[in-house]
Formats: structure tokens, C-alpha cells, sequence
């Protein structure tokens, strides 16, 4: 076997931190897919382990020399309410590497069994939502999302049991930590603040070194993982993308995106479009998003509280401060974003009623999001084909007038038109893992054992800008019956 780069750090943390344990084996594992180039990344050898024998790791049958694989513990609210003990239930972490750039990574097994935090839980996942969690991750990724990856999928040759008889596999996840809002949550509810330290501390030298240096680490710890919570979400929400599931246990301290359950991209654009299957409130909504990030980082800011300088007094009003600036700093990213969605380079009056307009427009019309926006970037250059992007409307007429404002907007702009085009081309993607594909990859692989369609998408989505009027089937919005309602955890 060859030998893995694995550089520890989370395993020298104490024994609290998480319960140490070997994946469970299954029965008969093989291979579905290696991602190569993040193989090549990680200073892994991707051939190797595509093999029988990498194979056989990447199920958990065998550990490769190094690993230190633990199951990590950490609490959470989910949908608002507090759980006091989560943890990995059924991902097992093998270790951490360094990559070809000296960056950490963790890299994880999520399907690997029964860990001491399973509570009724098998500790497995069906195939389905194992191929959804590869192509949206890394889906996302190309499109400029930070976020968890997919080095490989393997099946395991066992069956797991949900609704119905499902085939089972493995993921192999790669991030640059699992450490969570949950994970301090963990410690805040034992009223254990030397762990508490530790583990923020662990957090600053991994992902915020530089706040170490500030008069206030602790608090400049806060404001980093606000920052780059404000600039995640943002991007979400100008790709369309709705997460589905945002506790605290699944929200990065180091600002990626994590846990791909019943997660999807909005086809038809409303802001209250809600697609997880366990979301009956809409609580985690499109348009909630903002706003739910924004509450969890004020949980983020109680457990540091105790590591805050001073007294309690001046400790909560540091973080209340602190914690206030979410919604500027959000606004900031999301309206550059939306600048550059639009072709636009700067802002001018006026911008904040236009794109209010258009959303507004936009949601009674039921536009396709994706669609739309790269439409409107054909539209940009008037010597180019243009693609009428009044079709997309069912009362087109409605959407004129404010097609020659935005218009009117991009000569004030001033810069030339085929440069805009090309900008917003570079901003609005083409193609996204759109929920019908995947669906239509995953009921390939799960009921016909056919995993063609699941590699036919990944290679699609590899160059999301780059559109192909080859490959427009991958492009256009679902039809009628296409139209996926609901998403499932998996
Ligand atoms: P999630 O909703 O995916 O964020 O998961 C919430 C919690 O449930 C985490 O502690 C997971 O590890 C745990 N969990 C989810 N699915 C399973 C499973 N099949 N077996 C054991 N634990 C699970
Ligand atoms: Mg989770
Ligand atoms: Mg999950």
C-alpha cells in the first residue's frame, strides 16, 4: 500500500474530542468512482486507489498506515431546537493530510458505520444520496463555492434499509476540517471552558492564523468565521442554491459548505422555495438563508463568550457587536455578487430598486434562476445572437421596461459590450446540478446498476461557464413531469 501523507492534529487533541474507532467493515466493496484530480492534489496516488486494494480502504476494510481514525463528537440546534450530543454518527474521520500546497485537509469516510454517537442510526448511507453529495459538491467547487469535496464513491455490497431496500456505499470526504459551530456548542453544554479553549485555539491555527496575532483572538476568531459565513452564504444564494439543513452542526468554522442531505438548486425562482423533505416550516428557505446563518452565528458567539478578554459585561457586548455586523457584511458580498451577475462593474443609484424589481418580477413569474441570468447575458451584447430573454416570461411585457432600465444601466456602466457578456458569462453559470439530473443519475445507479449517467453528469458540470449547445439537455430546466418535489437526508 502506499503510504498517505497524514498529518494528525485533530487526533492530539484530548480524549474528549471524539471516540477513536476502526470503520466497519462490509461485505463486498467496489469501486464507483476516484476523483482524480483531487488525488493528485492531496499528493494521493488516484490509480492506486481505484484499485481492488484501494477499494478496500475506501469502504473502511482496511486503514492505511498513519490514520488515526476517530469519530468526533459535537452538538448542535437542529431547526432551532438544542441537541446536547450529536457527533459522527456514521463518518469516520481517517485522518488529516497535507496537500501538494502544504494545506490541510481531513479526509473522512461517511457511510463507515456504527460510532458511539449513532444514537438509532445505522451508521450507513444508501448510494443515492452518496452520488447526490459527489456531483453537488463538486458541482459547487467548479463553481467557485468553498465547500467539502468528493474524493471517491465505493458501493459496499450490503444492503441498507429505509423506506426500501437500498444499495449501500461509501463516500470519502475531504474538507479542510469537520470542526462545526456545533463542535464548541458541545463543550459550552458541559460547562467544559478549558476544552472550549483548546478547541478554539486548534480552530485559529488551523484556519484563522492571523487572528492570533490580535489584540483579541478569540474575538477576531469570531469575526473571521462571520466574514466568511456572510461571503458562503452569498454565494449561495446568487447560484440558487438551497442547502436544505442549516443547523449548527452543519455550519464549517472554516466557512465551507457541508453536509449535501436534502440540499438542491432552485429551477423556477421563488424565494420560499423549500426542497428537504424534513423542513415543514420552510425554516431553511431560500430566502431564510441570510438570516439563519446570521442566528447561528450568534450561538457561535455565546459559546466564545467565556474566551472573550474582560469581564462578562464587556465580553457580551464585544460579541453582540460583533455578531450585529453579519448583515453588512453579508450585503457588501451579495451586492457585488449581484453587480457582477448583472454585468455591471461598480454600483450607481438606483441599483438597490432594480434588482429588487427583478426578484420581485422574477418570483411571480416563476423564471427559471439559472436560465434566466445566463440569458440575460446573451442578451448583453447586441451583436450576438440573442436569445430573447422576455420568452422566459409568461407576461413578457411586464418584463420590458425593466429590461431598458437594466439596459439604460449597463451604457452608464460604460464598458464595452462584448466585455460585459463575457463577464457575465463568467458570473452565471450555464450548467448546475440540476435535481432532475440528479435524480434521473441516481435512479440509473440504484435501480439498474448503471453508473453511466452519474459520470456523464460529473463530466458535464466540470466546466460549468462553458456552455455547448451540444449539451443543452443539461442546460434546460426540468419539464413538467421532470419537476423534483422533494429531497431526502440519505
Ligand atoms: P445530519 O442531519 O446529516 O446533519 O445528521 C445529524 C446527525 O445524525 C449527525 O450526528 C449524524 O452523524 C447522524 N446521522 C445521520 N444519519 C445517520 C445514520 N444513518 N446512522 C447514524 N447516525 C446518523
Ligand atoms: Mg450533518
Ligand atoms: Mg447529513
Amino acid at each position: 500500500m502506499p503510504t498517505w501523507p497524514f498529518d494528525n492534529t485533530y487526533a492530539a487533541l484530548p480524549e474528549q474530542f471524539y471516540a477513536r474507532l476502526q470503520p466497519g467493515p462490509v461485505a463486498n466493496p467496489g469501486p464507483i468512482r476516484v476523483n482524480q484530480a483531487l488525488a493528485e492534489q492531496l499528493g494521493l496516488d488516484g490509480e492506486w486507489l481505484a484499485s481492488p486494494e484501494g477499494t478496500q480502504v475506501l469502504a473502511g476494510n482496511t486503514v492505511p498506515e498513519g490514520a488515526e481514525p476517530l469519530a468526533a463528537a459535537y452538538a448542535g440546534h437542529q431547526f432551532g431546537g438544542f441537541n446536547p450530543q450529536l457527533g459522527d454518527g456514521r463518518a469516520i474521520l481517517l485522518g488529516e493530510v497535507l496537500d501538494r500546497n502544504g494545506e490541510r485537509f481531513d479526509i473522512q469516510l461517511k457511510g463507515a458505520g456504527r460510532t458511539p454517537w449513532s444514537r438509532g442510526g445505522d451508521g450507513r448511507a444508501p448510494l443515492g444520496p452518496v452520488l447526490r453529495e459527489y456531483v453537488v459538491s463538486e458541482a459547487m467547487h467548479v463553481l467557485g463555492v468553498p465547500t467539502s469535496r468528493a474524493l471517491a464513491a465505493v458501493t459496499t455490497g450490503e444492503t441498507v434499509y429505509r423506506d426500501r431496500a437500498l444499495p449501500g456505499a461509501v463516500l470519502t470526504r475531504v474538507a479542510r476540517s469537520h470542526i462545526r459551530i456545533g463542535s464548541f456548542e458541545y463543550f459550552t453544554a458541559r460547562r467544559d471552558s478549558e476544552s472550549l479553549r483548546l478547541l478554539a485555539d486548534h480552530v485559529i491555527a488551523r484556519h484563522y492564523p492571523a487572528a492570533a496575532h490580535s489584540d483579541n483572538p478569540m474575538l477576531a476568531l469570531l469575526e473571521g468565521v462571520i466574514q466568511r459565513q456572510a461571503e458562503l452564504v452569498s454565494r449561495w444564494q446568487l447560484l440558487g442554491f438551497i442547502h436544505g439543513v442549516m443547523n449548527t452542526d452543519n455550519m464549517l468554522m472554516s466557512g465551507e459548505t457541508i453536509d449535501y442531505g436534502p440540499c438542491a438548486f432552485m429551477d423556477d425562482f421563488h424565494p420560499e422555495t423549500v426542497f428537504s423533505s424534513i423542513d415543514h416550516n420552510g425554516r431553511y428557505a431560500w430566502c431564510n438563508q441570510p438570516s439563519i446563518a446570521h442566528w447561528n452565528l450568534s450561538v457561535l458567539a455565546q459559546c466564545l463568550l467565556p474566551l472573550l478578554h474582560g469581564d462578562q459585561e464587556e465580553a457580551v457586548k464585544l460579541a453582540q457587536a460583533a455578531v450585529d455586523t453579519f448583515p453588512e457584511r453579508f450585503l457588501a458580498v451579495h451586492q457585488a455578487g449581484i453587480q457582477r451577475k448583472l454585468g455591471w462593474q461598480g454600483s450607481a443609484q438606483g441599483d438597490a430598486e432594480l434588482i429588487e424589481e427583478l426578484f420581485a418580477l422574477m418570483a411571480e413569474e416563476r423564471v427559471d434562476f439559472t436560465l434566466f441570468f445566463r440569458s440575460l447575458a446573451d442578451f448583453a451584447d447586441p451583436a450576438s445572437p440573442a436569445v430573447k430573454v422576455d420568452d422566459l416570461f409568461a407576461m413578457p411585457a411586464r418584463f420590458l421596461p425593466w429590461m431598458q432600465r437594466w439596459q439604460a444601466r449597463c451604457e452608464q456602466d460604460g464598458r464595452p459590450a462584448t466585455e460585459r457578456q463575457q463577464a457575465m458569462y463568467r458570473a452565471n453559470p450555464a450548467f448546475i446540478p440540476r435535481n432532475h439530473l440528479v435524480e434521473d443519475a441516481i435512479a440509473a445507479a440504484v435501480n439498474s446498476d448503471d453508473h453511466a449517467p452519474f459520470h456523464a453528469l460529473l463530466a458535464r458540470l466540470e466546466k460549468p461557464f462553458d456552455y455547448d449547445a451540444a449539451d443543452s439537455r443539461y442546460a434546460l430546466p426540468p419539464r413538467p413531469e421532470q419537476v423534483v418535489q422533494q429531497t431526502f437526508c440519505g
